[in-house]
């Protein structure tokens, strides 16, 4: 009896260590895993890193979705005043097209004059600033030259360059508070909430309220249609007239935010969009982003080339032709 309990006793204790070492074991692998996850949070912290980096990357996405638009617009056949992006550019999300590098025909191109006013007319356009150095490069380089430009702006980034921007004598153009197409897009109250908190913005930074304003990615945009459908579409460019807003597209992509863009695919992007069927077009209204840096860099040259094609530089305002995508 007594050794039948003892048997029982020592089959109770053998289970017993058993449940312990299972315990035990469980636990450092517990604890190994933790580690591996404090590993993947390390990861996490480097991947954070080049988020914060990649903030012109951001940048290019949505201006990528740009250049995409433009040329899905121009396969839609809907711009033929724009001059198509070049094939390097990328092409992103549901836009995909295949660029086309045709230049238009002065048919096509309700910019081009032939020359025969005799008068040459160049806005310079900057979007998605201001922010950092490269649109402080862009603002010296504008005064060295004595040219003013005009800047469509929007509200995420150093709003507090608004004034900069302005007080140097520039014009300044709303680009939407967010341009997140999917925010802005999602109905037209929220097109026009946007549009009147980068206002305020403006506003409360330059003490004027702008009536230019330019749609991320341009106006006719797949982006903008696919979102708000082309009734929404329609009531945003109508209510806009209403409210005396006034939009403008361009007639010129620099390509600054073309995929492999760089100083010499820029220089010669302008130098190719002034030019239709070797003569120069009378009005040119050039896309340009103040936050890259590749702007910044060839911005001296184009303006170089645009004087000696006898160019003259002026700023957008209301009643100045409408650059817009037909
Ligand atoms: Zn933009």
């Amino acid at each position: 009896m007594s050794k039948k309990k003892n048997n029982k006793m020592s089959n109770a204790l053998l289970v017993c260590i058993s449940v312990t070492l299972v315990a035990i074991i469980a636990m450092i692998a517990v604890g190994a895993y933790g580690l591996n996850n404090r590993d993947t949070v390390s990861y996490d912290d480097d991947d954070m890193s080049s988020l914060v980096s990649d903030v012109s990357s951001t940048e290019q996405t949505s201006s990528e979705t740009t250049s995409t638009d433009v040329s899905s617009v121009s396969s839609e056949k809907e711009t033929s005043s724009i001059v198509s992006s070049d094939t390097s550019s990328t092409t992103t999300s549901s836009d995909k097209v295949t660029s086309n590098t045709s230049l238009p025909t002065p048919d096509d191109d309700p910019f081009i004059g032939d020359g025969q006013t005799g008068e040459r007319v160049c806005y310079l356009t900057f979007d998605d600033g201001p922010s950092g150095k490269n649109t402080d490069t862009v603002l010296k380089t504008l005064s060295d030259n004595n040219i003013k430009a005009t800047f469509f702006v929007v509200g995420y980034l150093s709003t507090s360059k608004i004034k900069d921007v302005y007080n140097a004598g520039h014009t300044i153009g709303l680009h939407t508070y967010s341009h997140d197409l999917d925010e802005l897009y999602a109905d037209t109250d929220a097109f026009f909430n946007d549009l009147k908190k980068i206002s305020d913005v403006v506003y409360q930074k330059t003490g004027v309220r702008s009536n230019l304003t330019r749609f991320p990615g341009g106006s006719s945009t797949a982006a903008m249609k696919s979102r708000l459908g082309a009734d929404g579409f329609a009531t945003v460019k109508e209510t806009l007239k209403e409210q005396g807003y006034t939009y403008f597209d361009w007639n010129i992509d620099s390509g600054d935010t073309h995929k492999g863009t760089s100083k010499d695919y820029v220089i010669n992007q302008v130098k190719k969009g002034i030019m239709s069927n070797g003569k120069y077009k009378d009005n040119v209204c050039i896309l340009f982003h103040d936050i890259k840096k590749v702007t910044a860099d060839a911005l001296p040259e184009v303006i170089e080339i645009l004087k000696d094609a006898g160019y003259t530089f002026k700023t957008l305002d209301s009643k100045c032709y409408n650059y817009a995508f037909k």
